[in-house]
């Protein structure tokens, strides 16, 4: 059998990274199985859902790399795929719950209705024990909808305790009593989530389900309803929650939550895919950096972890930083310009030249978009004798290395000083001038950067151009 696996977002916001995390876990659980990745919209609440966050979701799902085999754009043969057009599948589902004696119409107002939840909950009976679920109503009811009333349709939930197991939690169980009969169908004839979703996944051919721990409790009701339709039943696997540090929900003061702000801030797609992964998942050879394709190949569900997974910005920078370590030098070069600002010296630069300076910074950065300080570092000619470069200048040999380099310095007139080239003015300093060590490597450093680290010197020279060093030099 063919998996076949969804995310069912809702179109009511920008892709969440908790989202991106299920949708990634989809989309690696496929591809481990040559299943096929389903993307559905769950776009039934028509107040806040826009055409305009779908595509941004559907937008963001690609730039990380989670194109979908089947959906919106793609199409299939088990659509549509938005619910919005699927409304009479739903209400005909409904009614053949209604016909069944499963479902009923509710007539209670909201006053019944919260005075019944009041004295329910004190009593410790399900929410709901409303009197239209006798089947002594049921014509009463009918006549009612006939003479165009309109009430919404409740599933009748049936005596029993009710249980599944789950590919991360094990067997999970309900007591009997814990849900009310609930809403499938609201008054304005729009399915609920839990009874669309159903219809959806059965519709869909959905062989696993795999989404966040949040949604147990809906699936009590979910199976309820599989077991009134006779659906044969998806496999479940319900991932841990996202939590922030402090160990509370993930929210915006743990930082960015939407891919979109990752995205805008320079993180690399493969990255922030890769770290999603780590969230709730392990590597059978427990390593930390990989490809969605390398996820793929050894991706199975035995491997989530029951904890909350840990939101961690720091690791998320650290495997942000090995993914650029990892690039070669025409990955690098192609992919980098674009987080450098569009006025940067960087674009006056011939390419050898920001291949050398993109090389030089590989193993520096956690971010892409780091190296627009890095160019305005290489270009700025403003020195600021702080207490490093007080105390370089405070051995007396900085002085007459200063004076050595200015003097050479006067006499180059190309744009850019060879590596070379400084590599024989330190010689002459150590040998003519007898400087060594710390105060040989430090004076040059601090002379010609005005700093007391950094890349390389010799390779760090050779892209500062040489109006710069000069400047630098006049003003120290
Ligand atoms: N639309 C639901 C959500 O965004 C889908 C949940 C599910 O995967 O069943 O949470």
């Amino acid at each position: 059998m063919t998996t076949r696996v969804r995310f069912a977002p809702s179109p009511t916001g920008n892709l969440h990274i908790g989202g991106a995390r299920t949708a990634l876990y989809n989309y690696v659980f496929a591809k481990a199985t040559q299943g096929r990745y389903i993307l559905r919209i769950e776009d039934t609440d028509r107040e806040r859902s826009t055409k305009e966050f779908e595509e941004s979701q559907i937008d963001d799902m690609k730039w990380l790399g989670l194109a979908h085999d089947e959906g919106p754009g793609v199409g299939g043969e088990y659509g549509p795929y938005h619910q919005f057009e699927r409304v009479e599948i739903y209400q005909k589902f409904a009614q053949q719950l209604l016909d069944e004696g499963k479902a009923f119409y509710d007539f209670c107002s909201d006053e019944e209705l919260a005075e019944m939840a009041r004295k329910n909950k004190e009593e410790g009976t399900p929410p709901y024990t409303g009197k239209w679920r006798e089947e002594s109503h049921w014509e009463e009811a009918k006549s009612k909808i006939a003479a165009g009333e309109v009430a919404p349709i409740r599933f009748k939930v049936p005596p029993g305790d009710v249980s599944f197991t789950d590919h991360v939690r094990g067997d999970v169980k309900f007591p009997e009593g814990m849900v009310g009969d609930f809403v499938i169908m609201r008054t304005n004839g729009v399915g609920t989530y839990n009874f669309c979703n159903v219809i959806d996944d059965h519709q869909h051919k959905i062989t696993h389900v795999i989404r966040g721990e949040d949604h147990v409790n809906n699936t009590l009701r979910q199976v309820l309803l599989y077991q009134a339709f006779g659906f044969s039943m998806p496999e479940f696997a319900h991932v841990s929650l996202l939590i922030g540090k402090d160990r509370q929900k993930l929210s915006k003061r743990h930082g960015a939550t939407s891919v979109k702000q990752y995205r805008e801030e320079g993180y690399l797609p493969e990255a922030l895919a890769n770290y999603l992964c780590l969230l709730g998942w392990s590597h059978p050879e427990e390593r930390d950096v990989f490809t969605i394709n390398e996820m793929a190949e050894v991706f199975d569900l035995k491997r989530f972890s029951k904890a909350h997974a840990i939101y961690d910005i720091d690791k998320l920078k650290y495997i942000n930083s090995q993914h650029i370590k990892m690039m070669d030098e025409q990955s690098l070069f192609d992919r980098a310009g674009a987080y450098i600002a569009k006025d940067s010296f960087y674009h006056q630069q011939s390419k050898e030249w920001q291949q050398k300076f993109l090389n030089l910074y590989q193993e520096k950065i956690q971010l892409f978009p780091e190296l627009n300080e890095y160019v305005a570092q290489l270009t700025s000619t403003e020195l600021i004798m702080d207490d490093t470069l007080k105390e370089i200048f405070s051995w007396e040999s900085t002085p007459q290395i200063k004076d050595y380099v200015t003097q050479e310095l006067a006499e180059v007139s190309s744009e850019y000083l060879s590596e070379e080239i400084l590599g024989e003015w330190m010689d002459y300093c150590k040998k003519e001038l007898k400087i060594k060590g710390k105060p040989l490597f430090m004076g040059f450093r601090g002379v010609l950067t005005g700093q007391n680290h950094g890349p390389d010197l010799k390779p760090l020279i050779a892209l500062t151009p040489v109006e710069v060093l000069k400047k630098r030099m006049a003003s120290l």
